[in-house]
């Protein structure tokens, strides 16, 4: 067992035995029920007890409470990001791209691609997919240009030496000849090769520095260069520098395109810049187009004060706007011009560095090499690419001019088909972008909304244009909304027709709120759905916007976290799934929930009976309750930790943790933080909601005490427990079944129970007196010891602790049904007639067959209250709209009497804080009663 799986199981064992422990101050605590703690738990906490602590400590709360990303790394590195929990087989994502890899892999984009040709690939599955992306431009002939394989095929039947430092190599010196006679009015005379495009960047940066004696670089604001050091010293993203320590070079970083910045900036330091550094379109910026004259001013403002001007061609050199150095366009020379990208052909891996005579020094010449630069094939790939690119007259660049321009007109006719969502086309020839403005979807409800706020729409454009449209485009990671286009410049215009058919579809889909077309890839193409033509579905109402945290008041405040039973309550959430089936919705959810924040899903204002008032929200984590128990603890922690954080910064001081949100923490316990809020799991008053539930039927059969039996079914739990108390008030007979799963130990675990049972209930009747004739009355009565005592109640059948289920219900007027499992395992054979069953456990654990054929049964939906005045909210409330969950009700409780010092998970669950909460039910008129009973079509 590894050391992470064994923290795993022991948190487990101590979820199960109602443990919690929290790590506080550099030392672990826990609050045990008692007996509950042995010697064995007690030796494996030692021994883990570091790796707990920093498991447990209250640095697990995320700084902030967002797990929202760009696969650039807008994502704050502290927030959950790739799941501990994700172990792919593939090797390359489990070794080479374990984060990028799981954000794709997330996305539907991690394809595998066994084979290439020109302007397509195959996926393993034989689909054939466009390439638009050809890796950021640096296929300039697709795939496996034959022309470059046999560049280099040559290579070897001539048997030329790849590698020879310090010796005279041909095809270096051939390929820099032509590189410099590419331009011949612009008067390079050096090349300095290299093996990437970063590399060329630090390699000007070094050029410029020796040639004028000065270190700092004026660079542009989204400028991207590369991401070594020097490189991202001089790129325009902080998210690709904070990580690193990239030096702090921001007042350096003047707005792209702006003369005037670019004035301002030389006179604050006329002395200062070694070089400027720009790029004749920002490509990885969100293909941005300078203004006319730009470039041309850079250059005067250079020469005006001594300034190198590096011009970074890296993705827009060598045929991508249709010319081989974009800036031929403004006739603007560089003083020194980056190369890398479509040098190589697309086969091998070659940068370049151009530069002019004032630019040579002696220091340069003899300081700087890098030892595979300028290898002989990649510089005869290299010379074959020249030559593609310059043949026949330039025939290559006349092609990518003009596919280029009918591109931009049919780009422009998309565009103008969806005026509120396309803000622009940009860019020239083969290098294009689509700049899109999600704004306008901000209020769309469901899933899709919650995409939108997670910045995901982009990738989800993306995601869909390939699965759906076989088109494989990247977005721009530094802007977050621009599609790039940049196919290969050998494609043809019959070719991009697919291109615009997917796109059409795409920027449809999206306008309309589509979800379920938009992420058809997940749901499958095996089913049909409403097409997606129809337009925008209004026939649900959207939930209400999310709440303004500004929304506060001096009164109480709460959260309530919860979370989708399944994962087709996501339909309650976006009207657009309304067709998907249950378990392909499930297939959806599933990988998109990793990039859902906990998110705020309803705001509500109660009003007590006192005239108090609290203001809360529901806070809903993206999982089901299979999900989260499928998760590694913790993970699990780690998610609804994020809820907690959420619903803190928006002003909670008591969170309640609806459903599993409170089974998988322990309770709550894993999540305590000293400076955190309040945290309730709400058992509290969902064991009083049961057992009032419980008198109240037995008042309306007119059933005394002292013949009454009621049996708790999972009495080892939390709610159990407190239940068991209470139901001993009630009754003369209480029969403790624990899990009959867990057949080893029953009965050691039960006297446990039944001893935390009679400490209770002795200290409750020192709160008030126990009704006549029940249980709690004998117990309050008697003094004995209490393993005496319980011995003879169980003599007399008055408790019983039960190890089978069907013997423990045969005789049971009324069922607490409070457990843990999934299954529906009490039978319509298992009940007693006229029993009365109430049923707490989500799913229910009672199997349909009873309503259908038990109407002698009274079945009723525990855990639910009536407050004052209704609440109409479908996400707290159960199948009747008046009635609202009791855990949410204790939270909002605990907010209306703003006692948050008594709420902690475990201590809720004590005597004094369920009386307390006992009596602040009635004060503030949430009225405990036997509510609604099932009838046999509903709630099962
Ligand atoms: N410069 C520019 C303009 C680029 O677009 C890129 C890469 O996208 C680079 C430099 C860095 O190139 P490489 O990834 O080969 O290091």
């Amino acid at each position: 067992m590894t050391q992470d799986s064994a923290i795993d199981a022991l948190l487990l064992e101590l979820a199960a035995r109602q443990i919690s422990l929290t790590a506080e101050n550099g030392d672990l605590h826990f609050r045990a029920p008692k007996g509950a703690m042995d010697s064995a738990l007690r030796t494996r906490l030692r021994r883990l007890k570091p790796h707990l602590i920093d498991r447990l400590a209250p640095k697990t709360a995320p700084a902030r409470a967002s797990k929202q990303f760009s696969i650039g790394g807008t994502r704050p590195d502290h927030a959950p990001l790739v799941s501990p929990d994700w172990q792919p087989d593939d090797p390359f994502l489990r070794h080479v791209e374990p984060y990028k890899g799981y954000l794709l892999d997330r996305l539907g984009i991690a394809k595998t691609f066994p084979r290439a040709m020109g302007s397509h690939l195959w996926t393993e599955d034989g689909q054939q997919v466009l390439d638009c992306l050809s890796q950021y431009g640096s296929l300039p002939f697709g795939h496996n240009p034959a022309r470059i394989w046999e560049a280099l095929s040559d290579c070897r039947k001539m048997e030329e030496p790849a590698f020879t430092a310090n010796a005279v190599s041909d095809a270096a010196g051939a390929l820099a000849a032509k590189l410099v006679g590419l331009w011949p009015e612009a008067g390079f005379v050096g090349v300095t090769f290299t093996n990437s495009g970063a590399e060329s960047v630090e390699t000007a940066l070094k050029l410029a520095r020796a040639a004028t004696g000065r270190a700092a670089t004026l660079s542009t604001k989204r400028g991207f260069h590369g991401l070594t050091l020097g490189a991202l010293s001089v790129g325009g993203s902080p998210v690709y520098r904070d990580a690193f320590q990239v030096p702090d070079t921001s007042q350096d970083c003047i707005p792209y395109g702006d003369i005037t910045a670019l004035e301002q900036a030389f006179e604050r330091a006329p002395e200062r810049y070694a070089a400027l550094i720009l790029e004749p379109i920002q490509g990885e910026g969100g293909i941005i187009d300078p203004p006319p004259g730009y470039l041309a001013c850079a250059r005067a403002l250079c020469d005006a004060y001594g300034t190198l001007l590096i011009l970074d061609e890296v993705q827009t050199g060598l045929g991508r706007t249709g010319a081989i150095f974009a800036a031929q366009a403004e006739n603007v020379v560089a003083d020194v011009v980056t190369l890398a990208k479509a040098l190589g052909g697309g086969l091998m891996p070659i940068g370049a560095v151009l530069y002019r005579e004032n630019v040579r020094t002696v220091a340069f010449g003899v300081r700087h090499s890098s030892t595979f630069a300028g290898g002989a094939l990649a510089c005869r790939a290299g010379l074959a690419t020249l030559e593609m690119l310059t043949e026949n007259e330039g025939a290559l660049l006349d092609h990518v001019r003009t596919t280029g321009a009918r591109l931009r007109v049919r780009l422009d006719e998309i565009a103008a088909r969806h005026p509120d969502l396309v803000e622009g086309i940009t860019g020239r020839g083969l290098m294009q972008g689509i700049r899109l403005r999600f704004d306008t979807l901000w209020q769309r409800p469901g899933l899709f909304g919650l995409l939108h706020a997670q910045k995901l729409m982009i990738h989800i454009a993306v995601s869909h244009l390939l699965n759906s449209g076989g088109i494989r485009l990247a977005p721009s990671f530094s802007s977050g909304n621009v599609l790039r286009i940049q196919p290969p410049l050998t494609i043809t215009e019959d070719e991009l027709e697919p291109l615009y058919t997917a796109l059409e579809d795409t920027l449809s889909a999206i306008e309309a709120g589509r979800t379920s077309h938009l992420l058809r890839h997940y749901i499958g193409t095996d089913i049909d759905l409403p097409d997606p033509a129809r337009g925008a579905r209004t026939d649900r109402s959207p939930p209400r916007p999310h709440p303004a945290p500004e929304h506060t008041t001096d009164n109480g405040r709460f959260a309530f976290v919860i979370h989708p039973l399944e994962a087709s309550d996501f339909l309650r959430l976006d009207p657009d799934l309304a067709d998907v089936p249950a378990d392909r919705m499930a297939r959806m959810v599933a990988p998109l929930a990793d990039y859902i924040d906990p998110v705020p899903v309803e705001a509500l204002e109660i009003t007590s009976a006192t005239g108090a008032k609290a203001y809360g929200e529901l806070i809903m984590v993206p999982y089901t309750p299979e999900d989260l128990m499928q998760m590694s603890v913790a993970k699990a922690a780690e998610e609804i930790g994020l809820a907690v954080r959420v619903a803190e910064e928006r002003g909670a001081k008591v969170v309640g943790l609806g459903g599993f949100s409170s089974i998988v923490t322990q309770g709550g316990g894993s999540l305590v933080r000293p400076d955190g809020p309040a945290l309730t799991s709400g058992n509290a008053f969902t064991s009083i909601a049961a057992a009032h539930a419980i008198r109240d039927a037995f008042r309306t059969d007119g059933r005394s005490c002292d013949t009454a039996s009621v049996a708790v079914v999972g009495a080892a739990g939390m709610v159990g427990r407190a239940v068991s108390v209470l139901a001993a008030e009630l009754a003369g007979r209480v029969i403790l079944m624990g899990n009959p799963n867990r057949a080893q130990g029953l009965r050691r675990r039960g006297l446990e129970l039944a001893a935390e049972l009679v400490t209770k209930l002795r200290e409750l009747a020192a709160l008030r007196p126990p009704p006549p004739g029940s249980l709690a009355a004998r117990v309050a009565k008697s003094d004995r010891p209490a393993d005496a005592l319980i011995a003879g109640l169980e003599a007399e059948g008055a408790l019983v602790i039960a190890d089978d289920l069907a013997g423990a219900l045969a005789e049971a007027d009324a069922v607490v049904l409070a457990t843990n499992s999934t299954d529906r395992f009490v039978r319509a054979a298992h009940l007693k007639t006229g029993a009365t069953v109430c049923d707490v456990s989500r799913p229910f654990n009672i199997h349909p067959d009873v309503a259908q054929t038990r109407s002698d049964v009274r079945l009723i939906e525990g855990g639910l209250v009536r407050p004052l005045s209704p609440l109409p909210h479908a996400s707290l409330a159960g199948p009747a709209q008046d009635l609202i969950f009791a855990c949410a009700a204790e939270t909002m409780l605990w907010a209306l009497d703003q006692s948050y010092d008594m709420v902690h998970p475990m201590a809720c669950m004590e005597i004094p804080a369920m009386a307390r909460l006992e009596e602040m039910g009635q004060r503030h008129g949430f009225r405990v009663e036997a509510s609604k009973s099932f009838d046999a079509a509903g709630g099962f």
